[in-house]
């Protein structure tokens, strides 16, 4: 649901207040313009936990890349924060890092207002 913004309150160069919104700023920021990434919400009843003895009902946030079609699916059993979707976009881009870079990317962009700073340097050392 898109939320109407009151025209008095100042708006930021980061400033996601849908999910819709969250996603745009993340994917344009991280160049990957040409992707489509869609979230699908999912039961926990569909989750299957690998360390309980595979039994369902486990919270989960993935993503399924598409190289091909350029499509990304954001699967969650749970509302979507703005971390969740940065980090499951950063795996979208950077495909070859591991689930700590990851995080750690997630984490230094989330503490910072310099995004594009810390994508390009993230991108020079890909
Ligand atoms: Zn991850």
């Amino acid at each position: 649901m898109e939320r109407g913004l009151s025209p008095s309150k100042e708006i930021s160069s980061y400033a996601p207040f849908t999910q819709k919104a969250a996603i745009q700023y993340w994917q344009s920021l991280l160049g990957l313009d040409l992707w489509q990434i869609k979230t699908v919400r999912i039961s926990e009843m569909q989750v299957l936990d690998d360390y309980f003895d595979a039994l369902p009902g486990h919270e989960f946030v993935g993503v399924c890349i598409d190289n091909e079609s350029l499509c990304a699916t954001i699967y969650h059993t749970r509302k979507l924060l703005d971390d969740d979707i940065l980090h499951e976009l950063l795996h979208v881009r950077f495909q070859d890092w591991t689930e700590d870079e990851v995080v750690h990317c997630t984490a230094k962009l989330q503490a910072s207002f310099d995004h594009q700073w810390i994508v390009s340097e993230a991108r020079a050392a890909v």
